[in-house]
């Protein structure tokens, strides 16, 4: 419901203002409408357009128990696909790495697209949630007062548009309007270059194996992840800036078959590269995630490159810690939430900020031209095959399941 401000009949209010609607602001926006609260999303592209864009496809087990828990999970739960493993390939050799004999824990395999369209689909369509799609130039205001707003331009009329609000939620991801808006100064951003690009790839092919690959190969590292039994998702190392048009499809192939070739493997399943994208490895993270009235949420308050395929799972559980204490907030008057918000989703996002680092040494130490580094991680591979202390801490941070962060 809205009401128009005094003395601005085109203004109007909402208690929450959700800036972006990705995962992370469409999870906050589906737990405040379960909870009788109104928002309003603000979303810069067109709804088909964030229900194709491919990016993630990995969602850990307590991110996927924490979308059931509000009803958020049908389709994920009826279609994804569950992993149990993942395979290192070095040295010539395959090495399966089942987590699921380790810890009883597994991966769920839904694409992001998917995972978008689902929570478009109950926000929106079932739980009546107000978004608008293609906004334009959003402006956030009076974040350090207790009367902020967000404007922005209509796009059927040209019009600015003015919404008074008690929250801002700042969801719009690493290019956002949120973070920009941050007084100079106030906010502590640490950011981590890894020097190293990726060739990010989807290929319209069935996977190539019934789990995730990573090829440590001294020409550089290679990944596989299955999307779909129609689309895998290929990474291949590559200098940074790198131009994708430098890599047809005939390099882009026989670069894979080397870097994940190994004794006994079958042969890839190739295909068309439907996407062919450069990433330039980096992870920032600002602190505190909170400034007045403006609270960031995922992408836009932290960025892990996806190494080790984190940056949804963060995204989600910012959102629902976000969700819970605005409800708190909006409805009991408790502020306890909010309060401990950031420090609490800030102690996932160093622990797995950490062990991205740590996993992109294993994956590019063999390709650093350094024999000193090659040395030692292939010693750390080993030790994921030799030492069960060693494996079982590897699951526990790849699957995220520390018992505390
Ligand atoms: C190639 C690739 C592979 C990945 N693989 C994985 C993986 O396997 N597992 C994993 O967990 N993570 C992975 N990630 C990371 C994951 O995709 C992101 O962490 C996730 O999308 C973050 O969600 P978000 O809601 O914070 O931001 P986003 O998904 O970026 O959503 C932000 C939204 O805000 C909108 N927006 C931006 N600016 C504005 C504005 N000014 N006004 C209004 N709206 C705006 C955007 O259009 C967008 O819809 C991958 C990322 C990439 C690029």
């Amino acid at each position: 419901m809205t009401d128009a401000l005094p003395n601005s009949p085109a203004a109007q209010r909402f208690p929450v203002v959700i800036v972006g609607a990705g995962p992370a602001g469409l999870t906050v926006g589906n737990v405040l409408r379960a909870a009788g609260v109104d928002c309003l999303v603000l979303e810069a592209e067109t709804r088909e357009f964030i229900e194709n864009r491919p990016r993630a496809g990995v969602l850990e087990e307590w991110a996927v128990r924490g979308l059931e828990a509000r009803g958020l999970a049908r389709n994920l739960l009826e279609r994804a696909e569950l992993h149990t493993a993942c395979e290192f390939r070095f040295s010539g050799e395959r090495y399966r790495f089942s987590y699921e004999e380790l810890t009883g824990r597994r991966h769920f395999v839904y694409p992001q697209p998917l995972v978008v369209t689902d929570l478009v689909r109950e926000y929106a369509d079932v739980r009546g949630g107000e978004i608008r799609f293609g906004v334009r130039d959003v402006a956030l205001h009076g974040l350090g007062t207790d009367r902020p707003s967000v404007s922005y331009t209509c796009p059927a009329t040209g019009r600015r548009q003015v919404v008074a609000c008690a929250f801002v939620a700042g969801c719009d991801g690493a290019r956002g309007v949120a973070r920009a808006s941050l007084p100079p100064g106030r906010a502590r951003v640490a950011r981590h270059d890894y020097g190293i690009g990726w060739l990010a790839l989807l290929a319209q092919a069935p996977p190539s194996s019934d789990c995730v690959l990573f090829g440590c190969h001294p020409r550089g590292f290679a990944g596989h992840m299955p999307r779909s039994p129609e689309v895998t998702r290929y990474y291949l190392q590559c200098p940074p800036g790198d131009d994708p048009a430098d890599w047809p499809h005939e390099r882009v192939w026989a670069e894979l078959r080397q870097r994940l070739g190994a004794a006994g493997a079958p042969p890839l399943a190739e295909g068309a590269l439907i996407e062919k994208r450069v990433l330039d490895l980096h992870d920032y993270v600002v602190e505190p995630m909170v400034h007045g009235r403006l609270l960031l949420a995922g992408d836009a308050a932290h960025l892990v490159a996806p190494i080790a395929a984190k940056g949804m799972n963060l995204a989600l559980h910012d959102a629902f810690l976000l969700g819970d204490a605005l409800v708190a907030r909006l409805t009991e008057g408790d502020d306890s939430g909010l309060a401990g918000y950031s420090e609490a989703c800030l102690r996932r996002v160093w622990d797995y900020q950490e062990f991205s680092q740590w996993l992109s040494e294993v994956f590019h130490g063999t390709a650093s031209g350094d024999p000193f580094r090659a040395g030692t991680t292939v010693a750390r591979l080993r030790r994921l095959f030799t030492s069960p202390t060693a494996a079982a801490a590897f699951a526990e941070q790849y699957l995220g399941t520390a018992v505390r962060y």
